[in-house]
């Protein structure tokens, strides 16, 4: 059967790397998480102390970046390695969500990741997620979702996920880092968050997962049928 490249694009936590997980495991297809690109480069900035203003140090660190993402046998899922260590736990924290946004708002940044993504959606098979992958890695995908979900419910879900992890966390300080996420997501002048026009919209604010995936499966059949011809 002909492999496509899907793009699933949307707001924070909408649940858009659930979906494109189990629409891989599904497909038989490789799941890429660009956004865990954006968070490994804004966790060696951090660690490095590099100053984001200045675009020479950006130009300098970004020399010294190498991303890769390996194959983890005991959980099944890929996990983001960043100059050959393993940093999957660490760029989850909200020290690094605090700052990935204005990060990934640089051109610079951007053009970096963006060239590595495409190398991989080059043989098609893929499905990936983030913000600007059906706008401007994969223009020419051929089923592009957008993800959208009620605020309240995506503040509940990012809320549980973290919590689990640091007890620490309260639903506030993740309200904040959410909707400021969304707000430099969509304002940037680098590729902003944006629906491709020929995006469909998926909102999944009322939907089971299992609901969510039959409707989705559905979308990927019609998109192979029609670009097989
Ligand atoms: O998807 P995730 O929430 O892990 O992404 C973290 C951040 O990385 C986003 O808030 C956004 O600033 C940035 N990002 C991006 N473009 C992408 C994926 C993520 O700008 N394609």
């Amino acid at each position: 059967m002909k492999k496509i490249i899907i793009t699933i694009d949307g707001y924070s936590s909408c649940g858009k790397s659930t979906l494109a997980k189990q629409l891989a495991a599904k497909l038989n297809y490789l799941y890429i998480d660009s956004g865990a690109m954006y968070r490994a480069i804004t966790l060696y900035f951090i660690q490095q102390r590099v100053d984001w203003a200045d675009i020479f140090q950006v130009k300098t660190a970004l020399d010294n970046i190498h991303l890769e993402f390996v194959h983890n046998q005991l959980t099944g899922q890929s996990d983001m390695f960043l100059n050959e260590e393993n940093v999957e736990p660490m760029i989850r924290e909200m020290v690094v969500a605090e700052k990935v946004s204005e990060v990934a708002a640089i051109k610079e940044v951007r053009n970096f990741a963006v060239a590595q993504q495409q190398k991989m959606g080059a043989g098609r098979g893929i499905v990936m997620d983030g913000r600007d992958i059906g706008t401007v890695v994969f223009p020419y995908a051929e089923l592009k979702i957008f993800m959208t979900a009620d605020p309240g419910i995506r503040v509940q879900r990012r809320f549980k996920e973290l919590y689990a992890k640091n007890p620490n966390i309260t639903l506030h300080e993740v309200k904040e880092n959410l909707e400021l996420r969304d707000y430099i997501d969509s304002n940037r002048e680098a590729s902003p968050l944006r629906k491709a026009d020929d995006a469909i919209i998926l909102d999944n604010s009322n939907l089971t997962m299992d609901e969510q995936l039959d409707l989705v499966s559905q979308w990927v059949e019609d998109a192979i049928m029609s670009h097989s011809s």
